[in-house]
């Protein structure tokens, strides 16, 4: 470690928010040397029951982790993905875009969230896991940064990650008062056993369901048998947490095919996690001198293209990369951002196109990151 002369070892961190960004970027550093505290102001790490997908560029951080096989024996390779009408017809089947160099890695590993997080957790020590820990008062100095946490604790470090999500405020106090952007849509997320009742039985294909302002999202979980369902609909209502009935959800499927209906027949309100949707527009700037942000808290986005953890994580990798790497916390904190903000604020623009029946291909992505990775 160059850094500002200290060993990796003795340079300090404390990552705020165990999310899969924070929890990401306490791995991501400890494979490069640096220990790095994590606090998260809930007392367990928990996520909501739902499925994600990680692309190849984030399963390759995992590689240099070490945590790639953990990770892998978890997931689902998918290759397609389809938009389909209501009615099961589909209107594109489309194979996962190539993100990376290699012509094999046109998929998405799909995982359950829980699995995820879980297997993070795993892999940082237990004495650097601080549950029960909100920070509530950072106040930066010349050579340190004092974190201030509503349980009276206190720590001094080199550097601090805010990866509190969204609605950070560490964003807020240090580096932008912008607001979370209402998309005026809300998301009912649950995950459904017996993948098998529901004829998927073998099938890995990510599929959108789309009918006007109701999207059906399903995304498979063949290896726990399970699907994750989730319905996107438009909305007026902004509150985070949206009072909904199952009712108004049949209601909203009640055009769709048998399948998806079966599926939310099977449901009732407890099983779902209810939120409406945000997002943040684009920072002009990430850091201050020992302060940055991370994953939501840097670059929230919509879960159009299913990239908000995938960035996270990607964050993760480039700035325990950029801190190995440099001379000083500030050169590594710009070598951070001059990397990931050119990507991430792509991702934030094309995460706000959902898809539709008129929708020419599944990715809009696409085109767009062959020419940003060039
Ligand atoms: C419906 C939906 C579907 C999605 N699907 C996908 C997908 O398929 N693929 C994908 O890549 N992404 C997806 N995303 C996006 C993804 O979930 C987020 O981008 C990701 O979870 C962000 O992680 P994070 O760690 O940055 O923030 P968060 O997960 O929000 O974590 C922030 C953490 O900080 C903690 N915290 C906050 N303040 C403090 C404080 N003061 N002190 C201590 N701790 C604090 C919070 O308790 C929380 O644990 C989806 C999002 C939604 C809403």
């Amino acid at each position: 470690m160059r850094l500002q002369g200290k060993a990796n070892s003795s340079l300090t961190v404390a990552i705020i928010g165990g999310g899969f960004g924070g929890a990401a970027a306490a791995v991501a550093l400890q494979s490069v040397g640096i220990k790095a505290d994590l606090y998260e102001q809930a007392t367990s790490i928990k996520e909501v029951g739902a499925g994600i997908g990680m692309r190849p560029p984030t399963c390759r951080y995992f590689k240099q982790w070490g945590i790639y096989d953990a990770i892998m024996n978890k997931t689902t390779e998918s290759y397609y993905m389809e938009i389909l009408k209501a009615n099961g017809d589909v209107i594109i089947r489309e194979q996962w875009p190539l993100l990376t160099d290699d012509e094999n890695e046109r998929w998405s590993r799909l995982i359950h969230r829980a699995d995820f997080i879980e297997t993070f957790m795993d892999h940082i020590p237990a004495e650097n896991v601080h549950l029960g820990y909100k920070a509530v008062k950072i106040i930066e100095h010349d050579d340190l940064v004092e974190v201030h946490f509503e349980n009276g604790q206190k720590v001094e470090v080199d550097l601090v990650v805010g990866a509190d999500g969204i609605r950070s405020n560490i964003r807020k106090e240090f580096i932008s008062d912008c607001e979370p952007v209402p998309a005026k849509a809300h998301a009912y997320r649950a995950v459904v056993d017996g993948m098998d009742k529901y004829g998927f039985a073998t099938d890995e294909t990510f599929r959108v369901y789309v009918d006007g302002d109701v999207m059906v999202y399903l995304l498979p979980l063949p290896h726990r048998n399970q699907i994750s369902f989730d319905v996107t609909v438009k909305s007026e209502d902004t509150s985070w947490r949206p009072d909904i009935t199952n009712e108004e959800i049949l209601d909203l499927v009640k055009n769709f095919e048998p399948r998806v209906r079966k599926i939310a027949e099977s449901l009732t309100i407890e099983d779902y996690t209810c939120r409406s949707l945000f997002d943040i527009e684009p920072l002009e700037n990430w850091s201050t001198n020992r302060i940055t942000l991370l994953g939501d808290a840097a670059h929230a986005m919509l879960h159009h293209q299913g990239s908000g953890a995938n960035m996270a994580i990607q964050d993760a990798g480039a700035l325990a990369e950029a801190l190995r790497d440099s001379d000083s916390i500030m050169e590594a904190l710009q070598k951070y951002q001059a990397e990931r903000k050119p990507i991430t604020d792509v991702y934030q623009r094309l995460s706000r196109q959902e898809p539709t029946q008129e929708s020419q291909t599944a990715f809009p992505e696409k085109a767009t990151f062959e020419k940003v990775a060039e």
